[in-house]
């Protein structure tokens, strides 16, 4: 494979590179390593749809840009280096994809145009307490009465239940068959009466988990995607989208830059030990780079070899993205030992050092998380071994 840059897509980087350019200051050089606020997603959902580009990464006749993997990667490249806002990653990947293939033309019509318009905030409620790795074993129960079903049970975390308009939520439609066939997925305004969202703190000083409970919560029937009992196989399509993505390159890419951004302002070139740190994890995210060129191109091709390597992919990233981020904290030498607010943290407390090392250490913690979320270290190696050595 040729692992040189692409020159079909020099035309689209600067085109996208142009756009970003001509953005107001709001939308640009924001902290991005968790999700923005929900008024700058808002904001910048808009006025992605007012371009054109509102559904980056859906084919074309569902509404979406039409890219192929290796522009949406630009794209993200692009997004990530001008610091944009992050987009609504739960409607983006995961739902969007979903409503495309399972939806009704009602639901789609319903759903798609006011989440493109940035006015509808989606959050996933699978997790439960107990029902994390083992999906399927999950016991919130949706019973039906006429058109609605009664939900009941307790979700956990669930990013951004907080701030999210709408979630999409798995539950135990019937208890008495395989527990795989008994699951449903309903779409379930987050405004209903009965659903309680309490925060859960997370070590990096943020609130952006949660705890969701149901208590007799009536879901029009009407909102439910797929089949009756269907849900698990909307949940397999749902995880298997995206393996290029599951490294996080561009976040990986900015990490890297502010590394070197660091290393130049405190020196630390001048040390071999740093200096061979730095040139170590250089070549670790050239090799991801790589991989996920070649990812791209199984995926392309619609290659089940893409579904492995994403596992790769997912394992070494987020391993990557949690050293690079010790990185940063070790290169703040004493300033590293202190908390500072993150950008997003209103604080008008001033302290030195601040202005180089806000947020750092919130992310190298926020990182820790990220070897679990979207599928722990361990069940992806679970996942390559089954698939390559066939076991
Ligand atoms: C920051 C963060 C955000 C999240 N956001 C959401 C969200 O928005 N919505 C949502 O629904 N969920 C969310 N989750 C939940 C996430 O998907 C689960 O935490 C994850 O699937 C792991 O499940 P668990 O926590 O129940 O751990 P468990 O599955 O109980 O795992 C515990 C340990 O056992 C290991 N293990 C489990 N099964 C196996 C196996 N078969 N082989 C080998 N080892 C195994 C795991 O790797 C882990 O080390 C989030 C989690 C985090 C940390």
């Amino acid at each position: 494979m040729d692992f040189r840059p692409d020159p079909s897509l020099d035309a689209f980087r600067r085109e996208v590179r142009e756009f970003l350019e001509g953005l107001p200051a709001e939308l640009r050089n924001q902290p991005r390593s968790t999700r923005s606020k929900p008024a700058e997603v808002r904001l910048w959902q808009q006025t992605l749809h007012a371009r054109g580009w509102g559904a980056p990464y859906w084919a074309k006749e569902h509404g979406g840009a039409g890219w192929s993997l290796s522009q949406m990667l630009v794209f993200d490249e692009e997004c990530a280096a001008a610091g944009t806002p992050t987009v609504d990653g739960f409607l983006h990947k995961l739902l969007g994809p979903v409503l495309n293939q399972f939806g009704t033309p009602e639901q789609r019509a319903a759903h798609v145009l006011p989440s493109l318009r940035g006015e509808r905030l989606w959050c996933q409620g699978f997790s439960e307490p107990g029902s994390g790795s083992d999906l399927a074993s999950l016991r919130t129960r949706a019973e039906i009465g006429g058109d609605h079903y009664v939900v009941n049970g307790q979700k956990i975390w669930t990013s951004y239940a907080h701030e999210s308009d709408w979630i999409f939520l798995l539950v135990r439609t019937d208890a008495n068959v395989k527990k795989q066939s008994g699951i449903s997925f309903l779409l379930v305004d987050m405004k209903t009466p009965g659903i309680t969202v309490r925060p859960i703190r997370s070590i990096d000083d943020f609130h952006h988990l949660n705890e969701t409970f149901f208590d007799s919560v009536r879901v029009p029937v009407a909102q439910r995607v797929g089949e009756e009992g269907g849900g698990w196989s909307i949940t397999k399509f749902l995880l298997n989208n995206e393996h290029a993505s599951a490294a996080e390159l561009p976040s990986l890419k900015r990490y890297m830059s502010e590394l070197h951004r660091l290393a130049d302002a405190q020196h630390l070139r001048e040390r071999p030990e740093f200096a061979l740190k730095l040139a170590r994890l250089e070549a670790e995210l050239q090799a991801i780079a790589m991989m996920v060129q070649r990812v791209t191109a199984l995926e392309q091709a619609h290659d089940p070899a893409a579904l492995t390597l994403g596992s790769m992919l997912k394992i070494r990233g987020t391993e990557l993205q949690q050293r690079l981020t010790e990185a940063h904290v070790e290169a703040l030498g004493d300033y590293g030992a202190v908390a500072y607010p993150h950008p997003e943290l209103e604080s008008n407390a001033r302290f030195p050092g601040q202005d180089a090392a806000r947020g750092l250490a919130n992310d190298m913690f926020f990182r820790r998380a990220s070897t679990i979320y979207g599928g722990t270290s361990e069940v992806q190696r679970g996942i390559i071994a089954k698939l390559l050595f066939q076991l």
